[in-house]
């Protein structure tokens, strides 16, 4: 790492994405910071089904297990209206877990967040609002804000967003166009 950086990658968001994205980068052996703006994990669940394409995802950090253990494996569907069953689908065939896995998303997040730790303990920081991001040709500063007000900065090679609704207002603007996220991280060496 160049020692004018603090970091090789900055992920602004520890929502699923962004922890997911964390463990990516630590496997790549990656100096990283994921920085957070809610001081505790959420408490309460959004997404509740893992489609087979992301168990896939999970199963690449050694994490399929874990979550199938702990939630519900719904391995066919049914769609019925007011003439009887209009529909059925299976997932047989299509992928190494062919059903989709009801477990609310804080539980997902806190599978993610371990691992994470586990790979990159310190990486995730917490209670950090980014409010500023700023980039020149070789880094991007990073300015966030901590529950007590105090101000910090991070110099990193990288950055990336896992907040869409950010960019689209135009709060936030992305060092390089973040639109395929395996050219971006190809870009890494
Ligand atoms: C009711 C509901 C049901 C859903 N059901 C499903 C489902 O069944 N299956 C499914 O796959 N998906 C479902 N989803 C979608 C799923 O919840 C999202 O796709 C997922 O949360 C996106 O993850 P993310 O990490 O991109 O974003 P988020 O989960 O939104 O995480 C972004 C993170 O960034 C943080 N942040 C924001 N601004 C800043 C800042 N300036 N500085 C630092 N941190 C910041 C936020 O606090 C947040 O933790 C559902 C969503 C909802 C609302």
């Amino acid at each position: 790492m160049p020692p004018e950086v603090d970091f090789d990658v900055v992920v602004v968001g520890g929502g699923p994405v962004g922890l997911f994205l964390g463990c990516c980068l630590a496997l790549r052996g990656l100096r990283l910071l994921v920085l957070e703006k809610q001081e505790a994990p959420r408490q309460h669940s959004r997404a509740i089904g893992i489609h087979p394409p992301a168990l896939k995802l999970l199963s690449a950090l050694g994490l399929a297990e874990q979550a199938i253990a702990r939630g519900v494996t719904v391995k066919r569907g049914v769609v019925r209206g007011e003439r009887g069953v209009l529909g059925e689908l299976e997932f047989t065939g299509i992928s190494p877990y062919p059903f989709v896995l009801a477990l609310p998303q804080q539980e997902t997040e806190g599978l993610l967040e371990a691992r994470l730790h586990e790979l990159a303990p310190g990486a995730l920081q917490r209670g950090q609002q980014v409010m500023h991001l700023e980039s020149s040709a070789a880094w991007a500063t990073v300015t966030c804000q901590d529950a007590g007000g105090t101000v910090h900065r991070h110099r990193t090679r990288y950055y990336d967003f896992t907040l869409p609704d950010e960019i689209a207002s135009g709060q936030l603007r992305p060092l390089r166009d973040p639109d395929s996220s395996e050219a971006f991280l190809a870009q890494i060496p």
